[in-house]
Order: C-alpha cells, then structure tokens, then sequence
C-alpha cells in the first residue's frame, strides 16, 4: 500500500495523557501505516482534520527529540509512556528511528518508561531498552480468524509471531503483558493461542468497544464474512441484556482457557451505553 510520508516540526511532544499506564505520553509520529479498521486513534480531533484515509499518511515528528529534552526539563515526569496514538515502531521508524532516540533519551536522564506497541520491530529494540527503567511492555496480539484479519488489520502481524516475541521480551527479563486485543465476541476461537505463551507472562483482554465510533463500519465488515455472527453483534447493540449475557460468556472463555495458567489475567469490558 501506498504511504504518504509527511515530515513536520512540532511545538511539543510530550502531553499528559489519561491512560493510566503514566502521566505523560509521547507520540513520535502522527498516523499509522498498520491502518487498523478499529483503531481508536482515527477518531482523534487531529486525525479527524485529515484529508488523507486512515493508514494512508504517517507525519514524522522530526524535530521531536529536541523539543523532547525541553520538554523533559520543564515537566519533569517520573513515568512517561511510548505510543498512544500511533504505532511507535511502524516501519518509518526504520528510517527515522525517532522510537529509538526516544528510548536512549529517557535511559539517559533515567526517566521509566512503558511501551504499547503490535509491532515485530519492537524485538531488534531489546538491547536499547534499559531493564530497570522500562516499567511495562504492552504487546497487542491479534486473535482475529485470518478472514477478519484481512479486513480489520491486513498489516498487522500472526498472533504466532506475536507470541514468539513476547515469550523473547520475557525471556530477556523485560516486564510485558501480551495484550490480546480486540476480543471480538463469536469469533474468538483463536484465543486458544494464549496456551504457547510463557507462563511468566501476564496476559490481558479486551473485548471490543461497541460504543467506538466505527462499530457500524466494523459490523457491516464482518456481515460480508460472518452475517450470523454480525446479526448478533447488532442485537448487542440495542439489547443491553443481551451485550452483558454475551461479555459474562466470553470471560467465562477467558478464564476456562487462561485462568488457571496465569496468575495475573485481567479482562477489560467496555460499559453498554444507552445511546445506541
Ligand atoms: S497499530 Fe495501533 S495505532 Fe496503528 S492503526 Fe493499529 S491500533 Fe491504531
């Protein structure tokens, strides 16, 4: 696919985010070229004010690692987290390594840091990343059927794949939760994978947002593959009764599959709205 690659100067990098994973959050770029159909970040204002698709354009922050250590100086944050709205190691990072610089920056003034990230480039990155200082890896793997997989995320890697580098990042001593991301209710078989993982491992779920703003387009996506399965993703929608007695059955899954396994399994459910 064809990515526009747009560089820009920035005013800041470094922004207070709510995620609860640090008070600050740093975005080296703006886009992302895996282009997930779910992905919350296209729904952000600055996403919005596109001309381009989705996944069509990445802006490459150049003078970010400078406006970085200002930044740095004046916030002085203890925590910092690395990708909220972007895919911090897409493959422009392999030219621009601005992750990287990012990475050495936060080693050197000994500022911890925790990471989000699907992306396999992550595993050349294990030497950068200093044991005490990265306080968190959250790894997505995707547990989509591959037909879905195709139309959701076509970019983005196999869970196999996926769960081999967890397993490396936990075997170099690096603290990671393998983030198995979106669950998508009837279609969530694959889940099974969750058993190749090393047991030291802490394992997360979250079942997709039914109150994202994309959750139409995302229906009509499935009806083309799985229209039995999408009938019921609609009746969730409507029904709140029925969105909980499905929830409940799919942690009931998780927890036959990965319960016993893991110590440390948490299982993340968006609130119904009534709004639908
Ligand atoms: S990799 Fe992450 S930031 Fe990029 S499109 Fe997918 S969900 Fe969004």
């Amino acid at each position: 696919m064809r990515i526009e690659i747009i560089e820009k100067n920035v005013d800041t990098i470094l922004r207070p985010t709510g995620i609860n994973l640090a008070p600050y959050v740093v975005n080296p770029y703006q886009g992302c070229a895996f282009a997930c159909l779910f992905c919350y970040a296209q729904f952000s204002k600055a996403a919005q004010k596109e001309t381009s698709e989705w996944g069509k354009y990445v802006k490459v922050k150049v003078n970010g690692l400078e406006i970085l250590k200002k930044e740095l100086q004046l916030k002085n944050p203890k925590k910092v987290l690395i990708g909220s709205t972007t895919e911090p190691f897409q493959p422009v990072e392999k030219k621009y390594g601005l992750t990287r610089g990012i990475i050495r920056i936060l080693n050197q003034r000994k500022i911890k840091y925790v990471i989000m990230s699907r992306s396999l480039l992550l595993g050349e990155y294990i030497e950068e990343l200093d044991r005490q200082l990265c306080a968190g890896i959250y790894f997505t793997v995707d547990v989509m059927p591959k037909l879905l997989k195709q139309k959701f995320e076509p970019y983005a890697v196999s869970a196999k794949k996926s769960i081999e580098l967890v397993n490396k990042l936990i075997n170099n001593n690096i603290n990671t939760t393998a983030y198995f991301c979106p669950v998508m209710p009837f279609l969530h078989e694959n889940l099974k994978e969750v058993n190749s993982l090393n047991i030291e491992v802490k394992a997360e779920f979250e079942i997709i947002n039914f109150q994202m703003s994309g959750i139409r387009r995302i229906i009509q996506t499935i009806e083309q593959i799985y229209p039995e399965a999408a009938k019921k993703y609609k009746k969730m929608c409507l029904d709140k009764t029925f969105y909980n007695n499905v929830a409940r059955d799919i942690k009931k899954d998780i927890k036959k599959i990965a319960g016993e396994r893991f110590k440390d399994v948490k299982i993340h459910q968006h609130k119904y709205a009534d709004y639908f």
